[in-house]
């Protein structure tokens, strides 16, 4: 099986109360390989500029990530994001977002790429997002995130895109926007309508919705006493989501979507108790599944007290 995402590679300017700093590496589609790494290959596509070097190519490649549909643009600068965070870490202020080298990027997939099994559009211009759905055909699975810059800026084309997926996962509040519909249910039935079968509500520190045909599943966030930084607990949830149904071989029945929603958000706990992509650096597969049968303990409605792990 393999997964390919097309998605923001980034520097970031991230500020938060409990730190900040001013060149870290980020980009949707970076998040959600290294997340997705625990599980499978994955294979992000996206432009980096001469500013993105040795360093950072290194840090996906140890983690087994394949670089290869990496453009790398000469004389250009690679995508750049500032945003802030206040004491309420689910609302990320953007202060500075330049595409740069996104700017007139043309997406041309390696045929490894082109052949994937499971196909993540992560967040980016949903022009480029459909781009990439055109050219892989054959994924048996795609999936697509966005946010609010591009609900405002392109939202017919990002209805477009959605259009042509199998599965959605937006936050809450996204959601509602791209709707004009306040409640949930109702929202994520009208993304339904649009052709998707599956929809992902993401509620930050309150965890996940998931809507399909006949199911509907509320997860909590793990319950984490230290948080740093939440930017990328998006990406992360979709990495580790996406990288388990990869490593189920693209299943998409509501008890495997459950599963895989678990170690969505078992990855994104990880990612947000430190700054960036850093908790990736020291997190092992043996530490995310310990944490993730905790999770599957404390959350049944059955369950007793159950000791947490110390990883
Ligand atoms: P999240 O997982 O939702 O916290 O996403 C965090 C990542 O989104 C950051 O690393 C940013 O580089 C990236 N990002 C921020 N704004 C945009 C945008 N408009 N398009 C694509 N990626 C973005």
């Amino acid at each position: 099986m393999s997964l390919t995402v097309v998605g923001s590679i980034a520097f970031d300017a991230i500020k938060t109360p409990f730190g900040e700093r001013e060149r870290a590496l980020g980009g949707s589609a970076v998040h959600f390989s290294l997340a997705a790494s625990f599980f499978t290959e994955a294979r992000p596509v996206g432009p980096v500029g001469d500013d993105f070097g040795e360093v950072e190519y290194e840090v996906l490649r140890r983690h087994g990530v394949v670089t290869d549909d990496i453009e790398h643009v000469d004389g250009g600068k690679t995508f750049f994001w500032r945003g802030e965070y206040e004491w309420d870490l689910n609302t990320a202020h953007t202060l500075d977002t330049q595409l740069n080298v996104f700017g007139d990027f043309a997406p041309k997939l390696s045929e490894a790429s082109r052949d994937c099994d499971l196909l993540f559009l992560a967040n980016i211009q949903p022009d480029l997002q459909r781009d990439v759905r055109e050219q892989c055909r054959g994924a048996q699975l795609a999936a697509l995130d966005s946010m609010n810059f591009w609900i405002e800026s392109a939202r017919e084309s990002l209805v477009e895109t959605i259009s042509g997926v199998d599965m959605v996962l937006m936050n809450d509040a996204e959601l509602r926007m791209l709707t004009e519909e306040p409640n949930l249910v109702r929202a994520a039935g009208a993304v339904r309508s649009m052709g998707p079968r599956v929809v992902i509500a993401k509620q930050g520190e309150y965890g996940a919705a998931l809507f399909t045909e006949d199911g509907f599943f509320s997860l909590p966030a793990y319950p984490l006493e230290t948080v740093r930084d939440p930017t990328g607990a998006g990406d992360s949830f979709a990495g580790g989501l996406m990288g388990y149904l990869d490593s189920q071989s693209g299943a998409m029945d509501d008890a495997t979507l459950r599963r895989a929603m678990a170690y969505g958000s078992t990855l994104a706990s990880f990612w947000v108790e430190q700054f960036g992509c850093e908790r990736a650096e020291s997190l092992t597969r043996e530490a995310i599944d310990e944490r993730y049968e905790h999770f599957k303990r404390i959350t049944s409605i059955d369950a007793v007290a159950s000791p947490r792990p110390t990883g």
